[in-house]
Parts: C-alpha cells; sequence; structure tokens
C-alpha cells in the first residue's frame, strides 16, 4: 500500500486532500439530482480518475494544485448554490445571475449565505494556500509516487467509463453535459457566455423589427393603460386569491376589479420573466426569437401612444433594459435618486410626472421591487400589520416573522396599487390596469425547505402568481364587452406569461400580426393555455418535464391550477 503512504502535511497529503475536496460536489450532486446508480457511479469515477492523473502529471505539486483551483472554485460555487436551493448544478441563468444580479440583492443574501460560504473557505482555502506554500518550498512528488499514482488514476478513470457505457446499454443515452460535474456547469457557463454575447447585439438583431400596430379606439377621449409588474409576488399571500389574512384591504373594496387566482408564470426567473410578460413570446418560442423582436412599448408607439417606463429596479443588461428603453420616456428610478433602498411608493411620484405630461392616449409600465428579499426592507413601518416582522436570518424556524414581513410587503404593494386607480379614475379618462408578478417565491412552505426563487428547477409556489385587471367606469361605459369577457375569464386558467402583452393590445384596441385574441382574458375567444416552462436552456417544456415535485403538483391540484 505504497501509494497511500502518506507523510502528514507534506506533498503527498496535498494530493490526496486535494482529489477528495474536489469530489465533494459530485458526491453531493449524486445524492439531490437522484441519480440512477452507473450514472451516479459515472460521474463520481471518471472526473476522480481524471482529476486523478491530471494531478499526477507533474512533479511540481504547488503547481499541479494551483491548476486544480479552476476546479475548485467551480466546487465551492455549486455547495453554495445546493445549499441555497437544495438541488441541481451551476445552470445557464444562474451564471447569468452572477452577472445581472445587482449589489444590493446579493448584498441582502449574503447574510443567509455567509455559514455556507464560511464551509467552503474551510473546505477549499487550506488546500489552495498549501499549493502556493509548495510552490514557494518547491515540493517535489517522488517519479515512484507520480508513476504508482498514474496507474491508480487510469484504473479509476476507465472504471468510470465502464459505467458510462453500461448506462448507455442499459437505457438511454444521458450525456456528460447535463450529469456529470464539472462538464455540466462548465457548458453552462460557456452557453451563459453565448447568450450574453447575443444580448449584447441585441440592437443590431432587432433593428428592423416591427409590429405593424395600429389603434382602432376612436379618438377623442383620453385613455391610459397602466401596465404594473411586480417583482416575487405569489398569490397565495394574496387576500384577493383565497389567503385568510386580510392583505388585500384596499383592493378590495375597489369596484371595477377582476382577479384570475388561477394564473402561472412560464418562469421563476426574473430576467426571462418580465420580458415573456413584454413581449408577445413564450415558453416555447422564447429561444432565439427573444434576440429578434421588441417589447409592447413599441406596438403601442406605433398605435399613436406616448410611452412610459417608470421602474424601481436597476438596469441589469437583460432584455428588461431594453424594451423599458424603447418606451418615449424610461426612469430608473433607484439611478436618478441615488439611492438603492427607495420604496415602490417612489413610482407614484413619476407616475404623477408622467400624467401631468398630458396626451391623449398614454401607455405607463411600472417594474417594482415587490416583495423581493428582504421582505422587511420593501415596506415603511406604517404597514407592518403583521408582526413581529423582525427576522434578520432566513432560516425555517423564523417562517412565521419571514412570512409576516412578506404579507405586509403584500399589504403595501396592494396599496400602491390602489393608489395608483384612483390616478386614473375620472369621467374624462377610459383606463384600465393588468398587473401580475414576474414569479413567485417559496418561504420554507413543506418538508423539503425551499427559500427563494429562480432556483434552477421551479416550484409551484414560485410559479402561482397573482394577476388582476381593474377597468375605469369610463372604460367599462365605452368597452363593456372587454369588461364582461374578463369577468366570464376569471374562473379559467391563464398563463401570465402568455397573456399579459395580448390582454395589454386588446384592451387598448392595437391590432397587428402579433396580436392573438385567444391569448388575451379581456376577450370572448380566450382559450386555456397548455402549461409549459420556460428552462434553464430556454426551452419550453411541459410542467412534468420543469422539475416539479409531487408537493408542487398537489399544491396546483389544490388551487386549481
Ligand atoms: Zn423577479
Amino acid at each position: 500500500m505504497r501509494l497511500f503512504k502518506i507523510r502528514p502535511f507534506g506533498p503527498e497529503w496535498l494530493f490526496v486532500v486535494v482529489l477528495i475536496v474536489c469530489l465533494v460536489p459530485n458526491l453531493l450532486l449524486w445524492h439531490t439530482e437522484e441519480i440512477p446508480f452507473v450514472y451516479g457511479a459515472a460521474g463520481v469515477l471518471l472526473p476522480l480518475g481524471v482529476y486523478w492523473l491530471l494531478m499526477s502529471i507533474s512533479g511540481h505539486i504547488g503547481r499541479s494544485v494551483l491548476w486544480m483551483v479552476i476546479v475548485m472554485f467551480l466546487s465551492a460555487f455549486e455547495i453554495v448554490l445546493l445549499d441555497l436551493y437544495g438541488n441541481s448544478v451551476i445552470g445557464v441563468d444562474m451564471w447569468l445571475n452572477v452577472v445581472t444580479s445587482n449589489s444590493n440583492e446579493i448584498g441582502e443574501l449574503l447574510g443567509n449565505l455567509l455559514p455556507v460560504i464560511a464551509l467552503v473557505c474551510l473546505l477549499y482555502l487550506p488546500p489552495i494556500s498549501a499549493g502556493v506554500f509548495a510552490v514557494v518550498r518547491k515540493w517535489r512528488l517522488s517519479d515512484g509516487f507520480l508513476r504508482r499514482n498514474r496507474l491508480a488514476g487510469c484504473a479509476v478513470g476507465v472504471c468510470g467509463a465502464l459505467f458510462m457505457a453500461c448506462g448507455m446499454v442499459q437505457g438511454s443515452y444521458v450525456s456528460p453535459r447535463y450529469y456529470m460535474f464539472p462538464v455540466n456547469a462548465l457548458d453552462n457557463a460557456r452557453q451563459a457566455v453565448v447568450r450574453y454575447v447575443k444580448t449584447s447585439r441585441y440592437a443590431d438583431t432587432s433593428g428592423d423589427f416591427s409590429y405593424g400596430a395600429v389603434g382602432t379606439h376612436e379618438g377623442g377621449l383620453k385613455e391610459i393603460y397602466l401596465l404594473v409588474v411586480g417583482e416575487t409576488s405569489r398569490a397565495s399571500n394574496w387576500e384577493l386569491f383565497g389567503y385568510e389574512r386580510p392583505t388585500n384591504p384596499s383592493l378590495r373594496s375597489h369596484d371595477g376589479l377582476v382577479a384570475f387566482p388561477r394564473t402561472m408564470s412560464e418562469s421563476n426567473t426574473t430576467h426571462k420573466s418580465v420580458p415573456l410578460l413584454l413581449s408577445p413570446l413564450t415558453a416555447s418560442d422564447f429561444g432565439d426569437s427573444i434576440y429578434h423582436i421588441k417589447g409592447i412599448a413599441t406596438a403601442f408607439k406605433e398605435a399613436g401612444f406616448r410611452t412610459a417606463f417608470l421602474s424601481n429596479q436597476e438596469r441589469n443588461g437583460s432584455f428588461i433594459d431594453y424594451f423599458g428603453e424603447e418606451a418615449d420616456y424610461a426612469v430608473f428610478i433607484k439611478e436618478r435618486n441615488d439611492d438603492r433602498s427607495l420604496r415602490d411608493e417612489a413610482l407614484l411620484d413619476c407616475l404623477d410626472e408622467v400624467l401631468a405630461d398630458g396626451g391623449d392616449r398614454l401607455l405607463v409600465i411600472m417594474h417594482t421591487y415587490g416583495s423581493h428579499f428582504n421582505y422587511r426592507e420593501r415596506y415603511p413601518r406604517e404597514f407592518a400589520r403583521f408582526l413581529p416582522d423582525d427576522a434578520t436570518e432566513a432560516r425555517p424556524d423564523n417562517r412565521e416573522r419571514l412570512i409576516n414581513a412578506y404579507d405586509n410587503s403584500i399589504l403595501y404593494t396592494s396599496d400602491l396599487l390602489a393608489r395608483a386607480m384612483s390616478r386614473l379614475e375620472g369621467d374624462s379618462i377610459a383606463a384600465a390596469m393588468l398587473y401580475t408578478s414576474d414569479h413567485g417565491e417559496d418561504i420554507y412552505d413543506d418538508r423539503r425547505g425551499l427559500f427563494l426563487h429562480a432556483s434552477p428547477r421551479p416550484s409551484a409556489r414560485q410559479l402561482h402568481v397573482p394577476y388582476i385587471l381593474w377597468t375605469s367606469r369610463r372604460y367599462a361605459d365605452l368597452y363593456p364587452h372587454a369588461v364582461s369577457a374578463a369577468e366570464a375569464n376569471a374562473g379559467k386558467r391563464v398563463s401570465s406569461s402568455e397573456s399579459f402583452f395580448h390582454t395589454a393590445l386588446d384592451l387598448a384596441g392595437i391590432k397587428c400580426d402579433a396580436f392573438d385574441s385567444l391569448c388575451s382574458v379581456a376577450n370572448a375567444a380566450y382559450r386555456e393555455p397548455e402549461r409549459r416552462y420556460l428552462n434553464d436552456h430556454n426551452r419550453g417544456v411541459a410542467l412534468e418535464e420543469s422539475g416539479l415535485k409531487d408537493p408542487d403538483f398537489d399544491y396546483m391540484d389544490s388551487k386549481g391550477l
């Protein structure tokens, strides 16, 4: 057993430690991804064989360790994600989230991530430091040690390859791109770069796009359409959708409101869900089409509307920015005020400015910060109705406080919408407001202990979103068919991603080739959608293939989704 005869804290010891720590994510993923035995064994043995061979190429152990820093970095990132979401390899969206999340969002999450960050530091910093030490002290592995370990690495790698071959013979071929860490994580990083580059060329690829949209409503009356895109609001905490707490008192009393309780989003990620809402694309055709299309503001502009995009989120280089900037007036209020903690009600001041500027036909898109974690930062103290709401750390045993804070944020959003609607009411204005959220949220709701959103695998609560339509009295007088159609469709299943664009155009009487009356909840022709989910590789898949589990389908059954 000379192979394992190692001096404590010497070069051979470092060799073994690096092999072990690099293999931790593979072992964890085997468990969390529920990978069948042969693929799981291949997913551990093949990378181990390759690492083993790489480490035995040169006697300069320090240099070998420093080369392995790439694997150790990926491993650390993977372990942090597994701790946060409980499953899945680093996906394309996760790589993009690293680029598109702002420092505030990361900062607010940091407190929760500290224990696992400390753990990965403890796991990976000592071997990396020892590698640097080995370079400085010129540690060498003997030729005999290297020879024996090359053979051992080969043997382990061959075993891994045999397991993979067995898996391929036994069943359908499963590509290492999908189950073998770090091949899958690196391939997802490659796809993220491709997507990032394509997105940066958006101005060129969409330059010629036109909806050819025309307005059909008769002139002579002031028309205002307000589209509110919420953030991280889940339907199950809305009183309007059956929640037992009074989280929507200001909406409950409003006339002209129609709620659609059976609504799901086709994405759980902001940077994909919002563009789905603001364009005619769905999960099925999002893929490459997104690079060649423009947003809803362009359709309204072509139909003769003045358009405004008001956002309480920060720019993130995604299509949200691009679609927003298509509006005649686009403002990201956090930039204007240089205040990163600005609450959503600051958007109402902006709305007032836009309304005061006049114009007969107006589209306003408001992108709120809604109920994004950290929940208690999203509302002023006078909205702290559900107490205590002071959980500083997201842990399952803090759930009651987290839910209190979350409910307060819904209460605040509800009040914000009521205040926006009251600005649009008036005898001389035909106005309508459409509200939904980009996605929902998990807050330690079942034994899985899921938290947040944008997880690589969605959950039902991340996809069940509020969806409401409000029309002013004047609008209802002029277009009663739209109001009665919406009321008739209220009990039907809705995809927010599919219907938001078409419903907005329909309400405003805008026609174009992209418009589909079958997708508008304000149209008698409305038909229920086929449920789809836009997955990490930008493919629209059936919910059964999306990663939803039994508790999710149970939840969906209980809500009639
Ligand atoms: Zn979001």
